[in-house]
């Protein structure tokens, strides 16, 4: 089975492609580099032991889609490329508007022309806004979003179910990741946030590593056990397994289903958790709650297990050890 994997070099589409090829599935990288190095492919080939072929094309040009889907027998596509971050988003709503939606487009054109009509799509919680309940399920509609990068996921996923109306012979898959974290164990790939960090994760390595002096936590008085902000974290790797286990088993037709652990962790917990794990203090100090931010949400992830087969099996420990590691790893 070949598959196309879209920003393929990017963090989540680089720990799929290893998941992809440790089960004999061959993927096909596209990714512009606009937010990944041609080096994680050296690193991806070191990991697998195999050779990738990789397109550093832009996919809002429809004519470099069509090449590669002229010169390759696809099977299915697992879209990851875009932009991706929130704060720049609201700052640049053209750019994300421009590059996320018309590189979807272009690319489902081609697809359709192809007759390759296996789609699995990289959506977000984002798209649900703010619900009734902190347990996010895929029964509930999607919500109001709150920046033009989360409005790109819902009108992408908005797209498809059209598509999908038009014309039921397309096996569609969306997939609503929580928060992605860590790395893979090797400590060759893992995320490379651009400039400062936006979000938590990212931020704590950058504090561990003495690169930025002291965390924000933004809020203490949320109502939460300990007064900080509830995220569903999931290990990139536990994240990428549920890419190639929605394109083995996903029932025909559209679906949805949230990637996530179901467990909530505070702020401070994620804080305390990643000290001990690695036996490092992270300087931090409340501030003020970041406009926007929800005290708490998580995933009810039953469906992708009953459906799918599928469940996280790596900890928060987990996540805290090879996100370290990876972290050591680039310093030394
Ligand atoms: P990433 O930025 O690391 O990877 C995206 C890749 O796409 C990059 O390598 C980039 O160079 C490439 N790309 C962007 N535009 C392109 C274009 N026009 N043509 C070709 N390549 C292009 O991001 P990620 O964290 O791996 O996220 C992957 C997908 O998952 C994105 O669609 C993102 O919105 C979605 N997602 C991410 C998170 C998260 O927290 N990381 C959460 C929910 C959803
Ligand atoms: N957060 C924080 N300091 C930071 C970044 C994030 O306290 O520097 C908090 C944020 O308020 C939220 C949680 O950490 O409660 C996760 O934030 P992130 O931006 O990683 O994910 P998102 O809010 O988009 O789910």
């Amino acid at each position: 089975m070949k598959i196309l994997v879209t920003g393929g070099l990017g963090f989540i589409g680089s720990h799929t492609v290893v998941e992809l090829a440790n089960e004999g599935i061959e993927p096909i990288i596209v990714d512009n580099l606009y937010n990944s190095k041609e080096e994680v492919l050296e690193k991806l080939e070191k990991i697998t032991g195999k050779k990738f072929n990789l397109y550093k094309y832009d996919l809002t040009e429809k004519e470099n889609i069509e090449r590669i889907f002229n010169e390759n027998e696809i099977d299915a596509v697992i879209h990851f490329a875009g932009y991706k971050a929130v704060g720049e988003s609201v700052k640049n709503p053209l750019m994300y508007y421009s590059n996320n939606l018309i590189s979807t487009i272009k690319l489902l054109e081609v697809m359709k022309n192809h007759n390759v009509k296996n789609l699995v799509f990289s959506s977000s919680a984002t798209v649900y806004g703010m619900q009734e309940t902190p347990k996010y399920t895929e029964k509930m509609k999607r919500g109001d979003t709150t920046s033009p990068y989360g409005t790109t996921k819902a009108m992408i996923e908005k797209i498809l179910e059209d598509l999908y109306a038009s014309d039921n012979s397309w096996n569609i898959i969306i997939l609503r990741y929580f928060n992605p974290v860590g790395a893979h164990s090797s400590g060759l790939i893992g995320e490379e946030p651009n400039g400062i960090p936006n979000n938590l994760m990212p931020y704590i390595m950058k504090v561990a590593s003495g690169e930025l002096e002291t965390l924000n936590i933004f809020g203490d008085d949320y109502p939460t056990p300990d007064g900080t902000g509830i995220r569903d974290y999931i290990h990139v790797v536990d994240l990428a397994k549920g890419h190639v286990k929605a394109l083995q088993k996903a029932p025909k037709g559209l679906n949805v289903y949230n990637l996530a652990s179901g467990k909530g962790t505070s702020v401070l917990e994620l804080v305390n958790t990643f000290e001990r794990v690695n036996n490092l203090k992270i300087n931090y100090k409340i501030v003020e709650r970041r406009p926007g931010d929800l005290a708490e949400y998580y995933a009810d992830p039953t469906k992708a297990y009953k459906e799918l087969g599928w469940k996280t099996e790596k900890t928060i420990e987990d996540i805290c050890r090879d996100a370290w590691n990876y972290e050591k790893n680039k310093m030394n």
